[in-house]
Formats: structure tokens, sequence, C-alpha cells
């Protein structure tokens, strides 16, 4: 079924489920088998070729994993999907497929913590030639992409500080030398970009994080091209990195509710960041969907709502945020972001973890950040919690 006829809330709910499924379910059932049984071998040999649909092995493909990934295909409008244990496991897959010895990437200084560490630490020892630009330099960029590269990676928005990166401009630089375009568009979620549509080739997204939407099972998702994605699928297939039947479950189910939490989250970090910018204790706010917001005019343009991920720093720095922080109700001071529970934390103990304070300050990240990822919660309450912390300073 081609759901490019259809708007985002329907395609979530039918994608992968327009048929029935076995004894005329509605919903898909978790197919927590490892193999698939053939009567003749001559059926057998035409699946295990590629000639006939079916099931073989649970590492390669799943019935309940494959509902997941025609809902992202639907979202993205793309043509292929695949899926993966985590998000870091669907980043670390493509890099690691497109990018061998010899070759080149250039990315962005802000990428998530771990694709960071993978440019950083990882990909240099297989001798691949990384290059990370000023994330919304897009001159330096465009000249970094013109000296020849075999992957352009982009993220936006950002992590923690919501930088915007103009999707179209870099792709169509990338395009001139023959680069594939991926982007990491966790923090936007489908319903507020699809980066297909401005020229990617690939898109990647932490499933764990808004798709799932609660907090309780892990994945990572890869769409676009063809071609592209079986040649990542086939490196996965092989190294294993395969999402559990379980957590593809509930992953897809709630991606059923996406579009609901995304507009309401959108609103929600809207007028949280608006009343944080009015706050005298609030030295400084990001979030795309504020004019002040040096992304604002790009994210207008490439994106359809802003996202429920705003960050903050506070007057008086680190120390204050060690006194605000637990001053919180309605947040788990913890880390990951996207669920329907309000999740607050720094960038420090959560994202970028895995760096060292050196790191983090070369990639432009405040000690004293605080990164908000606003819930399904009723606004006023979060606004009023937001109030009485700030009030007991
Ligand atoms: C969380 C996150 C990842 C990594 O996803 P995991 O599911 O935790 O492996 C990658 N990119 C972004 C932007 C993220 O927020």
């Amino acid at each position: 079924m081609n759901f490019s006829d259809y708007q985002k809330g329907t395609a979530s709910v039918w994608g992968g489920e327009t048929e029935l499924f076995p004894e005329g379910a509605v919903t898909p059932p978790i197919v927590n088998s490892v193999t698939y049984g053939y009567k003749d071998l001559d059926e057998w040999h035409n699946v295990a070729t590629g000639k006939a649909e079916g099931y073989i092995y649970s590492r390669n493909t799943n019935p309940t994993v494959h509902v997941l990934e025609e809902k992202i295909k639907a979202l993205e409008g793309a043509e292929a999907a695949t899926s993966f244990a985590t998000g870091m496991g669907a980043i670390s897959n493509t890099l690691f497929a497109l990018l061998t010895s010899g070759k080149r990437v250039v990315s962005l200084k802000d990428t998530y913590g771990g694709t960071s560490k993978l440019f950083l630490d990882f990909l240099p020892d297989y001798q691949v030639n990384v290059t990370l630009c000023d994330t919304t330099d897009f001159e330096q960029l465009e000249a970094e992409i013109a000296k020849g590269c075999d992957v352009l990676y982009l993220e936006t928005p950002t992590n923690p500080t919501l930088k915007v990166v103009d999707i179209e401009r870099l792709a169509a630089a990338a395009h001139k030398v023959n680069a594939v375009v991926v982007v990491d568009s966790t923090f936007a979620t489908p319903v507020n970009q699809n980066p297909l549509k401005l020229g990617a080739d690939l898109v990647v997204h932490s499933a764990t994080k808004f798709l799932c939407g609660h907090s309780d099972a892990m994945g990572g998702l890869l769409c676009g091209n063809r071609e592209l994605v079986k040649k990542v699928f086939q490196f996965r297939e092989i190294n294993g990195a395969s999402i559990h039947p379980e957590a593809a479950y509930m992953i897809a189910r709630g991606m059923k509710t996406l579009e609901l939490r995304i507009e309401r989250q959108n609103a929600s970090a809207l007028k949280i960041a608006h009343f944080l910018e009015s706050h005298p204790k609030v030295s400084s706010v990001f979030y795309p969907g504020l004019e002040s917001h040096p992304g604002h005019s790009i994210a207008k343009r490439q994106m359809s709502g802003f996202g429920g991920i705003l960050s903050f720093s506070l007057e008086g720095g680190y120390e204050q945020v060690k006194s605000f922080l637990p001053k919180l109700k309605l947040v788990h001071l913890a880390a990951s972001l996207g669920s329907v529970s309000t999740i607050a934390g720094p960038p420090r103990t959560t994202s970028h973890v895995e760096l060292t304070e050196e790191q983090r300050k070369l990639l432009g990240i405040p000690e004293s950040l605080i990164r908000y990822s606003v819930g399904i919660e009723n606004v006023e309450d979060l606004i009023a919690d937001l109030d009485q912390a700030l009030a007991a300073l």
C-alpha cells in the first residue's frame, strides 16, 4: 500500500497493518519464533534465495519487525527500511557499511555523543578520514564537501543545543560530489521533518525516543534509497544487531500515537520556551521555535513543528543547576528523551557522558546546560513546576 496519499496520523496507524494477521488478528502478533519451517525444499530454497517472500531466521527478518519497518517507510515516504537493536546500532551499521578504509566522511561537531565517539575514536582506527565542521557554518561544510567525500552525515535539530542544519542546501552540495547523505532525524521525528523530501538519501532514527514514546523499548531505524538500505541491511544481518520482536512490537504500538504526542509536545515546548525566555533566573534558552534562535528561519522552512525538546541554562552556572533540578516534581532526572513523561538532565551526565570535559568544550556544550524533554502532561502543570523550582533558588 502506498501511503503517500495519506497523512502521518493515518500512516502511523495503518503502516504494515493493512492486511489481517493470522487467525484474523487485528494487531500484529509478537512472533518470537527464531526460525520458520517449510514443507518442501523448493519453497524453502526460493525464500532463502530471495525469489519468494517469506521468513527464514529472525536475525535477518521477522514478521513483527517487518510491521515496524513498514511504519517508518510510510511515515518518511521511503523506498525501503530496516531496523536495529538500538539507535546507535542503526548509526554504526550505516557508517561502517558505507565507510571503508580510505573513504572520507564530512559531519558536524554537534552530533549525538555516541556518534561523535564513532567519529573521534573508532572510524579513524579503520583508516576512515573524518572531517567534523562547525555545525552551522554551512560555507565551511560546503567547502569540505567540495573537496570530495563519500558520506555527508548530518543531524538536525542537534543534541543538546538544538542547532538547525540546512538539509536541502548541504544535500545539494554533497550530491555534486556523489556523496551519500545521511540524516539523524531523531529529535524531529517524521511528524516534524522528512529529510528524504529535502534531498537526503538515508534517514536514521533512534526509535528508543519519540517513536517508541514510553521509555520502555530500544530500537533503531534506517530508511531511504533501496540499494543503500540493502547494503546496510546485509551488513546488519551478519553483525547481528537485530531488534528483538518484543521491542519492535512496543515501538510499533507507540508509533500509532506518534502524531498526537508530537503535536502536543510541539505546542507545550513552545509555551515552555517562551516562559523560560522571559524568566530573570534563566540565562539562555535554546529552542528552534523561538524567533531568537539562530536556526529559526531554516527550521520554519524544513520542519512542520519544532519538536518536544529544549535546553536552557541558569544564571549562576552548574551549582545552580545542581540545586534546581531536584526541586522539579514533574520530571525524571534521567538520561534519554522523547517519552510521555518529562525528562530532564544536564548533557554532561546524559547524552554526552561518554565524552571528556575537554571534548564537550570542543563541541560547544556548556557544562551548566539543562536538556528538558517535554512529555505529554498538561503544560500549565509543567510551567507551574518550573516556576516553583526557579522561585525556590
Ligand atoms: C538517543 C539518540 C541516539 C542513540 O540511540 P540509542 O537508541 O540510545 O542507541 C542517536 N541519535 C540521537 C539524536 C539520539 O537522541
